[in-house]
């Protein structure tokens, strides 16, 4: 059976590549009839973040992408947090010094820098603790196992650490970037239990797909270097035919070409995480695609566009369109460039594309944003069909959408004044006249009228066009103008006439 895993660490916000990872691995469970897991890797306390956990599950509801298995909904292969699977961890630690292939190491802070000043070179300015250094440094590589047994007896701070073999060639291949071969000499000897009791990353995340029987292991580029300790693991601790296939997702680039971050979206002004997070650490804010406008189905669209494509040219999926085309041979392992522009567009499109009923509660909400609460949900479905091809971003329906609702809050009088003459307002006066006494309130009866009385008074409906569009709705934009005064009934339309005849 299919398992797949998504395994954030809660130190933040979701950003597009988060998100994007998170999708892949459910289009693939989908497809294959598998589980998708989400697990909690929380075991670095000092960048744990309040919220971050809560924030990430919302996410995926948000997208719709939630899993088959997580804190709140938990399977057989629980605890979902690895601080709640703590104990599990270091009995694999020990048998991994046991046969040789990891050593307690009982450096101090202080013998860790000396060392890496003694190391640095130009060319390597942060030397790290590898085959090449270790036989100098304090570790029971350097003592009898015994000797380091006892000083871990009397209580002296010690961390596990993996032995890379020296002089071999770890490869394994990779769903997305093919056959990956990586020298050991290349490998430092990673910590794999902390000081205090705690693993590391490392350990954890092999420890944890092998207990949770994952056997498909997708995540971002940037563990593509941590991919051969993880494989040396697999391999150590005698787990390796249930080894799950890999797959690193190539990364997301800003406008720049340089790796997407929190940064681009402060100096291009567009949002990189999926909803809005505020970190209660450094109290800082980051917007999120959610409240700048955008449907889920639209940003799971777009990042599922960002790095896979179904070889057809087809743009625009719905969720089980994807299910169904997916295939992690076509996922690109060149890094992907975000366009805002670009994601832009695919939310127009998908707002084009939803029925007004889908877009109701997003819609309702806006409008309610700016006070507009009490709105007839079968007139508010009219209007949103409408005008929904004028929305790029949700947020656009109030410009759009409000003034049905509610008179506007200013009126673009610059724009009639100029050729505004002593007709005009006979014209208007009349019409007004004419609105007061109709029973027939269906657009064609009112535009009938309007040219009638145009035609009448000698005057070419062109020109009155604009300044009653005005009137209505305080500007140049909008649908036709007497779809607009039907809907908003014969009370309105004339309060807003005489409200700028005045
Ligand atoms: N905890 C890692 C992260 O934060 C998971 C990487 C992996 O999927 O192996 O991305």
């Amino acid at each position: 059976r299919v398992r797949v895993r998504f395994a954030p660490s809660p130190t933040g916000g979701l950003h597009l590549g988060g998100v994007r990872t998170v999708l892949y691995n459910y289009l693939f469970a989908r497809q294959h009839g598998g589980d998708f897991v989400l697990r909690i890797e929380d075991t670095d306390q000092t960048r744990f973040v309040p919220g971050a956990e809560a924030y990430i599950l919302d996410c995926l509801k948000w997208c719709g992408l939630e899993p088959d298995e997580s804190v709140v909904k938990p399977g057989a292969y629980g605890p979902y947090r690895q601080s709640e699977r703590k104990e599990m961890y270091q009995q694999y630690a020990h048998r991994l010094v046991e046969q040789g292939d990891a050593y307690y190491a009982f450096d101090t802070p202080a013998e860790l820098e000396a060392m890496r000043e003694q190391y640095k070179t130009p060319e390597n300015p942060s030397p790290t603790y590898n085959q090449q250094v270790r036989q100098h440094m304090r570790n029971s590589l350097n003592m009898e196992l015994e000797a380091a047994r006892e000083l871990i007896a009397e209580g002296t701070p010690y961390v596990v650490r993996i032995k890379m073999p020296v002089d071999e060639v770890i490869g394994f291949t990779d769903m997305v970037r093919g056959e990956v071969n990586v020298h050991t000499s290349q490998v430092d000897d990673k910590v794999l239990l902390k000081a205090d009791g705690m693993p590391t990353y490392h350990l954890a995340v092999v420890v944890d797909d092998y207990l949770m029987k994952i056997t498909h292991a997708f995540r971002g580029e940037e563990w593509l270097s941590s991919a051969p300790v993880h494989l040396m693991l697999w391999k150590k601790l005698g787990w390796e035919d249930s080894m799950p296939a890999w797959a690193h997702l190539p990364l997301i680039m800003g406008p720049d070409g340089a790796k997407l971050s929190k940064r681009h979206g402060n100096k291009y002004g567009f949002p990189i995480f999926a909803m809005n997070w505020t970190d209660p650490v450094k109290n800082e804010f980051t917007e999120g695609f959610r409240e700048r406008g955008f449907l889920p189905e639209a940003f799971v669209n777009l990042l599922a566009l960002m790095g896979w494509n179904d070889g057809s040219g087809q743009e625009i999926f719905t969720l089980d369109e994807m299910v169904q085309r997916f295939s992690m041979e076509r996922v690109h392992s060149a890094g992907a460039q975000f366009d805002f522009e670009k994601a832009k567009w695919y939310n127009h499109e998908w707002i084009k594309r939803s029925t007004a009923q889908r877009l109701l509660p997003e819609v309702q909400q806006v409008l309610a944003q700016h006070g507009i609460t009490d709105c007839n949900e079968q007139v508010l479905l009219q209007v949103i069909d409408l005008v929904k091809e004028r929305c790029t971003l949700l947020s656009d329906f109030y410009e759009q959408a409000g003034f049905f609702f509610q008179a506007p809050a200013s009126i673009d009088t610059e724009s009639i004044k100029g050729k505004w003459n002593e007709q005009k307002t006979l014209f208007f006066t009349e019409l007004i006249r004419n609105y007061e006494l109709t029973q027939l309130w269906q657009a064609a009866d009112l535009e009938h009228a309007f040219k009638e009385i145009a035609a009448v008074n000698g005057l070419k409906p062109g020109e009155l066009m604009l300044p009653f569009r005005i009137m209505l709705v305080g500007g140049k934009f909008g649908p036709a103008v007497f779809d607009i005064a039907s809907i908003i009934g014969k009370e309105a339309t004339i309060a807003r006439i005489r409200r700028t005849l005045k």
